[in-house]
């Protein structure tokens, strides 16, 4: 398998640098008016206020994908979010039309956790241990590369909002599934679909083993785990929600699939970041909610829900920092650079790499 380089970020333009807010959003909303309706602006739910108020249309991963593959008249789709979102909205949509990340930067460190290589001797691993048919899987917070992986091997791609439907139509093709790269997603999956800890083994990418159950042999295995995390849905835990618990005993704890089983256990609900929005909406006035998810979606959450208490489960959470890099003043530029004629910071997946990554993108679509 062919490992893609992201390119690194140079410096922004020092035009760029400094602009002030009322710069900013005066030249992103006069490049926004000479680009007309060549371009769509997505924005991903985690992104910064100053900069989602600029999108378009918004939405988690698995929306935004849906989204990206319906618009085929935008000339230039430009992606408020982190470069697999970017890969996958340019994989979903036509020839002709340019995929735009403002910041190169902006990446995932949960996507990053499984490289070519790695997934290459894990099927090895796999096949020498398991035998049999393994389908795999990848969450869609992973390189186009991985997805061309699954779409190889007649595996799909999901996202948070459609995990158990894939998982469920993926253990109906095969004896286990493969799950990368997160842990903690596919575990939470699988233990709602009824599945048991003995059922689920952890592959430990950095030592190439397996993290065996006293007791467990392969023949109990359904679904192999990769090793994987999200470094801003780890900061939550069940003493966080025991402490609001006491302090309002009424409270709603909310929390994503990427957290720890043990605070999935402790919580009253949890589910994609589409769900977690929904609950809210649809929740009465003086609802009590703690949510463990990304900061920058509570705080927006909280203000535009002031007829309910809305907390991080977290008080001390940062927001994720790879989404933060897209700033006003590189979505100026982007924007400006297009205005000008000049396509700055595209991404593109090679063909060969793009045709099985789509393969899996739209089994998943026709699935979910
Ligand atoms: S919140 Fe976690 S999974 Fe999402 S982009 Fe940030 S690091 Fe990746």
């Amino acid at each position: 398998m062919t490992t893609a380089t992201i390119p690194i970020q140079t410096g922004l333009p020092k035009e760029y640098m400094g602009l002030s807010a009322s710069e900013w959003q005066a030249r992103i909303a006069q490049a926004k008016a000479t680009l007309g309706q060549d371009l769509l602006i997505l924005g991903h739910h985690y992104q910064r206020d100053e900069v989602i108020q600029f999108a378009d249309l918004t939405g988690d991963s698995f929306k935004l994908a849906r989204l990206a593959a319906q618009n085929t008249t935008a000339k230039y789709i430009v992606f408020c979010g982190v470069h697999f979102m970017a890969e996958t909205a340019d994989i979903l949509t036509g020839p002709e039309q340019v995929v735009v990340l403002p910041d190169l930067n902006a990446g995932c460190s949960m996507a990053d956790m499984a490289n070519p290589d790695q997934v290459d001797e894990c099927w090895e691993t796999v096949t020498d241990v398991f035998g049999g048919t393994t389908v795999p899987i990848t969450y869609v917070n992973s390189a186009a590369v991985l997805k061309a992986f699954c779409g190889r091997h007649g595996g799909a791609v999901c996202t948070s909002s459609n995990a158990r439907k894939i998982l469920t139509w993926a253990l109906a093709q095969g004896e286990r599934v493969l799950f990368f790269p997160d842990e903690h997603l596919g575990r939470n999956t699988a233990l709602d679909m009824g599945m048991t800890d003995k059922e689920l083994v952890v592959y430990n990418q950095q030592t190439g083993q397996f993290e065996w159950l006293p007791g467990q042999t392969p023949q109990h295995v359904k679904v192999i785990l990769w090793k994987g995390f999200c470094s801003v849905h780890q900061r939550f835990n069940v003493a966080q929600v025991e402490a609001l618990r006491k302090q309002y005993p009424e409270i709603q704890v909310l929390v994503h699939p990427e957290c720890n089983h043990d605070v999935v256990a402790a919580a009253d609900m949890f589910g994609s970041t589409e769900y977690i929005i929904a609950q809210v909406e649809a929740a009465k006035p003086g609802t009590v909610w703690a949510i463990g998810t990304e900061v920058n979606l509570v705080h927006r959450l909280a203000k535009q829900h002031p007829e309910q208490t809305i907390l991080s489960l977290n008080p001390i959470v940062c927001p994720c920092t790879t989404m933060s890099r897209i700033s006003p003043e590189h979505l100026t530029w982007a924007l400006e650079s297009l205005c000008r004629g000049e396509v700055v910071n595209q991404i593109q997946v090679p063909s060969e790499v793009a045709e099985f990554a789509k393969l899996a993108l739209d089994k998943m679509l026709t699935i979910a």
